[in-house]
């Protein structure tokens, strides 16, 4: 018997999805190895039981936090699939903010009023709040990134078909920077979370002559009151600093506002 494989998304773009789907060769030689039996993207079939069940996405109501908890009772091993699912990425910034003023913020002030005084709809609204799944549930594995870097997903179902562990490296973008042969951004007068950020995406932001802005999460333990002086040392106010930790990793910050795991949920 093949394992069976399924992949569901909740608050998401489906990027990680996608970027999946685009690994056509990986994925072609990954599917004489396992079945995949739920797939939105790319299958109509549905399975009652799932040896590895990917997450994609963030959960904002109790009625997703619901559903992943029957995926969770149903599934051997879950995985949180890209930062929306791990981090509760950039979306979780609205957790700052009342669901009243988020939805004069989208849809205009006449729509929340009408909503506001719709009993049918207004409790949608305001028990809305965005989390990683971990809040909600125990994750086995996490593949950060906005979007997951499709080797990490065909590194770790290649371990778990075989029956080992997945490990990945718990050390900052920095290495990888060094080691991709980069100028650190900081010596042309700019400013960059390497410092503090999962590795596991090669550092290709600053490759492509960018910088990090942390899209696959905190590291446990990063030191963010040291990174703040060297970047205010860099000319960064406290309120620019803020915005940049708070671009992706809001939910990692907040972690008062939370249930479950601590901040980031970083269990392996
Ligand atoms: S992590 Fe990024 S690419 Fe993946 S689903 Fe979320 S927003 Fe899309
Ligand atoms: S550019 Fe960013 S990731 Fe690269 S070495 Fe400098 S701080 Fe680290
Ligand atoms: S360099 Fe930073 S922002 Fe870019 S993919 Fe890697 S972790 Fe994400």
């Amino acid at each position: 018997m093949k394992p069976k494989i399924a992949f569901f998304d909740f608050a998401s773009c489906e990027g990680c999805q996608l970027a999946i789907l685009n690994v056509e060769d990986a994925l072609l030689d990954l599917l004489e190895r396992v079945d995949i039996v739920e797939f939105r993207e790319a299958l109509s079939e549905k399975a009652p039981r799932y040896d590895i069940a990917f997450i994609e996405g963030s959960i904002h109501r109790e009625e997703d936090a619901d559903r992943l908890r029957d995926i969770r009772a149903r599934s051997r091993v879950l995985v949180a699939l890209g930062a929306c699912a791990a981090i509760g990425n950039v979306q979780a910034r609205s957790n700052a903010t009342a669901p009243a003023v988020n939805l004069a913020r989208v849809y205009g002030e006449e729509a929340r009023d009408r909503v506001q005084t719709d009993p049918d709809h207004w409790p949608l609204w305001a028990h809305t709040r965005v989390r990683p799944i971990s809040d909600v549930v125990e994750v086995d594995y996490y593949l950060r990134g906005c979007p997951v870097v499709p080797a990490e997903f065909v590194k770790l179902v290649t371990a778990l078909i075989a029956g080992s562990e997945p490990r990945f490296a718990r050390e900052p973008v920095c290495t990888e920077c060094k080691r991709a042969g980069n100028l650190c951004v900081f010596a042309r007068g700019e400013t960059c979370l390497g410092q503090v950020t999962w590795a596991g995406c090669g550092a290709i932001c600053v490759t492509q002559g960018y910088r990090c802005d942390g899209c696959r999460g905190l590291l446990p333990g990063a030191n963010l009151e040291a990174h703040r002086q060297i970047l205010r040392d860099a000319g960064l106010d406290d309120a620019t600093i803020d915005d940049r930790y708070d671009l992706f990793c809001s939910a990692q910050r907040q972690p008062q506002q939370r249930r479950g795991a601590g901040p980031g949920g970083h269990a392996r």
